[in-house]
């Protein structure tokens, strides 16, 4: 099994050490063509902006959205997450969503100045152990639609969510040596093998 990290900006190589350090093979996606190489894809925490104009200008758009149809798992951690989501709020009101795929309306920097970085340990749903998670200049879930699964809220707010093959979370969790949670995901990615014979 080979899961892909977009390697456009952010947090890649970290990303990459995690999935090895879990015994499978992980690869730097730089170009479309590769999403054939791979059965997972993961989308990492950086600048939410940045990757989106490199999405569009290299084709990834397209492209994601396809593998994403045909059930291939997707994850987005931090501004991962606001490149999967539907709706985007940012300071000035609404922005253009990138791979609109979740149906999860995203609040972005939506910790404030006071606390732009903080590091805890989240109780998260089909998780047996504590999760490791380190939060930085963080989006939250604002809404999730019917189809989404909440697997884990810090006050009240939702910082993980799944809808079926996609999953997402707020924060970052590949800047720790916790794994738990791209565990998680290449379960998902087994499984949706699995489906597909
Ligand atoms: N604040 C960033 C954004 O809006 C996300 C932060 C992160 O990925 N650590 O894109």
């Amino acid at each position: 099994m080979n899961i892909g990290v977009l390697a456009l900006q952010g947090a890649v190589r970290e990303h990459m050490r995690s999935l090895e350090a879990i015994g499978v093979t992980a690869l730097a996606i730089k170009h479309p063509e590769q999403l054939h190489e791979v059965d997972g894809l993961i989308i990492p925490g950086g600048e939410s902006t940045t990757i989106g104009k490199l999405m569009r200008k290299y084709g990834f758009l397209e492209a994601i959205g396809a593998f994403a149809a045909q059930g291939k798992p997707l994850f987005g951690t931090c501004a991962g997450l606001i490149v999967l989501a539907k709706r985007i709020i940012g300071q000035g009101g609404a922005e253009e969503p990138h791979l609109a795929l979740m149906d999860i309306t995203v609040r972005r920097n939506a910790f404030g100045r006071q606390r732009e970085s903080f590091e805890t340990d989240l109780d998260v749903s089909g998780v047996d152990e504590p999760v490791r998670a380190v939060f930085i200049r963080a989006p939250l879930i604002t809404e999730a639609g019917p189809g989404v699964d909440v697997l884990c809220k810090v006050n009240e707010e939702i910082v993980i969510a799944r809808q079926g093959h996609l999953l997402a979370c707020s924060f970052h969790p590949e800047l720790t040596d916790d794994v738990n949670l791209h565990r998680y995901f290449a379960d998902m990615v087994k499984q949706s093998g699995i489906a597909a014979g």
